[in-house]
């Protein structure tokens, strides 16, 4: 399935109203989208594959998820069933079963979800062999008085449920992550012989594998949904950094970084660079900006100008953010141009541009 962009960007610029804010040199006018009731957003994670082929997760989670709030579905359990379809799908390389490794080959996956209702939340880090952690991470908030579980302590519950071991490592991922050992460094023995040999052409699959390893792959899926009578929950899960050093926990389980819900103000959530995120305590700070009377699109631009302040050039590096508030106004904002979410409500599910602080420059 081929999404058609710009039907989608027609169709969020109609549904919005202006707002201006001075950023940079050039004022320019932003667009709060209007409040609707119920919604569902989340990150766009745009899937493509060595054919070509592409479609956006976001768009099949986001559509699960406000499917089971329109049958009445608790919040939580709704962006849950969304992001399990993420999670399962092996075509994702940065989510649940199919998601990058660390440098040592080994599937490590993070997860938080928080139930605005109740104020409740659980999390996991660094859980190998298990592909649901948001189902996971939910049991650790109702089941246990912690709100977080990591590495073997977080597989041990999980087993203990029921869960099932099994090997998150596709052949994709696999090969990935070995294109990866051979390219990243001349100075250790991975990666061919020095002895000169005829180069033999690169194949469809060798193009790919090196475009993805070009940039260091990036993904993840945030979620957040708030239903008719105004209730919100949210969910981040990810398989993190690609080949991050093992253990590395990013921004996505933390509570307060990768996700934080208020059901008296609003919901937010992130990805991207988590390091940084974890430093400017991300999806709270969203989330106190709306406290303090910000529409979410300015809550979520506040939080990444907190970002990008600590690098007086430009930074390398990409933060996204997403928010909700009570009403049903949302907004996705990026420190680069390029991003995107994706948004369903009664209108539909559409994938709409993230606001952004800098303009990516063009590819020569
Ligand atoms: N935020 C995730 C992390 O740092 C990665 C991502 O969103 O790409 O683990």
């Amino acid at each position: 399935m081929t999404i058609s962009r710009r039907t989608f960007i027609k169709a969020s610029a109609l549904a919005t109203v202006g707002a201006r804010i001075s950023e940079g040199r050039t004022p320019v006018t932003i667009r709060q989208p209007v409040a609707q009731r119920p919604v569902v957003i989340s990150s766009s994670n745009h899937v493509r594959l060595e054919d070509g082929t592409d479609y956006y997760n976001g768009i099949r989670a986001t559509k699960k998820a406000f499917q089971l709030l329109l049958e009445g579905k608790d919040t939580l359990d709704a962006v849950i069933a969304g992001v399990n379809i993420v999670e399962d799908d092996p075509n994702d390389i940065s989510v649940g079963y199919g998601g990058l490794p660390n440098e040592q080959g080994e599937v490590e996956l993070d997860c938080s979800v928080m139930h605005g209702p109740t104020g409740r939340a659980g999390a996991v880090a660094a859980l190998k062999y298990v592909k649901n952690p948001s189902r996971v991470a939910k049991l650790v908030m109702e089941h246990t008085d912690h709100v977080m579980l990591v590495g073997e302590g977080a597989l041990r519950f999980a087993l203990a449920y029921g869960f099932q071991k099994q090997n998150l490592l596709t052949e994709r991922s696999r090969k990935i992550w070995l294109a990866w050992l051979e390219q990243h460094s001349d100075r250790d023995d991975w990666g061919p012989s020095q002895v000169p040999i005829i180069p033999e052409p690169e194949s469809a699959e060798q193009r790919w594998i090196r475009q993805i390893i070009a940039e260091r792959p990036t993904g993840t899926i945030n979620c957040l949904a708030l239903n008719e009578k105004g209730d919100l929950s949210g969910v981040t899960t990810t398989s993190g950094l690609a080949f991050k050093l093992p253990g590395r926990v990013g921004d996505s389980p933390l509570i307060g970084a990768g996700l934080y819900v208020d059901n008296q103000i609003g919901a937010a959530g992130s990805t991207g660079r988590g390091e940084e995120v974890i430093r400017t305590c991300g999806a709270h700070t969203v989330v106190e900006n709306m406290r303090h009377g910000m529409s979410p699109l300015e809550a979520c631009l506040d939080a990444l100008k907190r970002i990008v302040h600590f690098y007086p050039g430009r930074p390398d590096f990409q933060v996204k953010f997403y928010a909700i508030n009570k009403r049903g106004e949302y907004a996705g904002a990026s420190i680069w141009s390029g991003a995107e979410f994706a948004v369903t409500d009664a209108r539909g599910s559409r994938i709409e541009p993230c606001v952004y602080l800098y303009e990516r420059p063009k590819k020569k």
